[in-house]
């Protein structure tokens, strides 16, 4: 057998996942919130150039916030493959990150809609579920994946308004935007929420940061028993270290950000195209009996 033949069936075409993607040490880098991942070294894989459809999501259509980059990014590329439409919320300084994915929805066949604007406006929230609404003419799949995440080293240099920004950005948005979206919600329809390993085992730098995650897997929990009855099924995501614009816009310390997923068993972080297929299966109609669960991504550590 030559050499080309051999690594597609033999067991080299095994992909080794501590090999696959940059472990650390990371250059030190620091982006103004909320960072554009296009200029982080290196650039994340969101799965541009390797996530392969297979129809799992035809005819479908969904929200998702904070989808310009990071695992927001990998999920709607993910799903424009699978077949479904896809409507993307970021903040207007993201706008460069959006463009991309709007091109990468539009290049796999499917509608693309950008929506610009901050969710921790309950009036923006409501306009954004109604315009996506309207322009995707209906609703089945939302993913409440914004989030704001800043390290500080004392529970007294979190200021009022930064404990604020938090709490409106990853529970209050997820409120409004669940309640706006929920009459036009069908069963079949699916909710992902973002939770994290800092639901679970919370550092002691993201002290506002991990209380959001561990009331992500709680309300997740509490909406699925809700709504299972309706047919609409609710569910999360907890993911450890993932190699995104969060991280190197305040989320980490820069001495993290060198060393960063480097204690995860696999020796680096993850990449958000890693995480894609997670938020395909949760949406996916096979994934049925899959209610108020929480689907961990963390290389080995975390405990969903
Ligand atoms: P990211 O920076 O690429 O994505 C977060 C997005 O949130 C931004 O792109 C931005 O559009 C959006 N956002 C923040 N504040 C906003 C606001 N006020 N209005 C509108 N949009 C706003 O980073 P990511 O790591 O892909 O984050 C996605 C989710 O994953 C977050 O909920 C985060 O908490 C969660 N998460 C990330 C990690 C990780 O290691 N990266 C680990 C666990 C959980
Ligand atoms: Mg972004």
């Amino acid at each position: 057998m030559d050499k080309e033949n051999k690594n597609i069936r033999g067991s080299s075409h095994l992909v080794d996942p501590t090999m696959k993607y940059p472990r650390p040490p990371f250059k030190r880098q620091f982006q103004p919130f909320p960072g554009l991942a296009s200029k982080m070294i290196p650039v994340p894989d969101h799965g541009e150039e390797s996530y392969i459809g297979s129809g799992r999501l035809i005819g479908r259509k969904a929200l998702i916030t904070g989808g310009d980059s990071g695992i927001g990014r990998a999920a709607a590329i993910a799903f424009a493959r699978e077949g479904a439409d896809v409507a993307i919320n970021y903040l207007p300084e993201e706008e460069p990150d959006a463009i991309e994915v709007i091109e990468l929805i539009r290049k796999a066949g499917q509608k693309a809609i950008a929506i610009a604007g901050d969710i921790r406006d309950e009036n923006f929230c409501k306009k954004l579920v109604d315009q996506a609404v309207q322009q995707l003419e209906g609703l089945d799949i939302l993913v409440n994946n914004a989030g704001h995440q800043k390290t500080h080293e004392s529970i007294l240099d979190i200021s009022t308004e930064e404990f604020d920004r938090t709490m409106k950005t990853n529970l209050y948005a997820p409120f409004w935007i669940i309640k706006s979206a929920l009459p036009h919600l069908h069963p079949g329809s699916c909710i992902i929420g973002l939770s994290s390993v800092q639901a679970y085992d919370p550092s002691e730098d993201l002290y506002d940061y991990a209380q959001t995650k561990a009331a992500t897997t709680s309300y997740v929990k509490s909406l699925a028993k809700q709504l299972g009855s309706k047919g609409i099924r609710v569910n999360g995501v907890a993911p450890g270290p993932v190699w995104t614009a969060l991280e190197i816009s305040g989320g980490q310390t820069q001495e993290n950000i060198e060393k960063f997923g480097g204690d995860t068993p696999l020796g680096r972080p993850g990449q958000p195209a890693e995480l894609a297929s997670i938020f395909v299966q949760l949406a996916d109609n096979n994934a049925s009996f899959a209610n108020g669960q929480i689907y961990g991504a963390a290389g080995g550590s975390g405990q969903p």
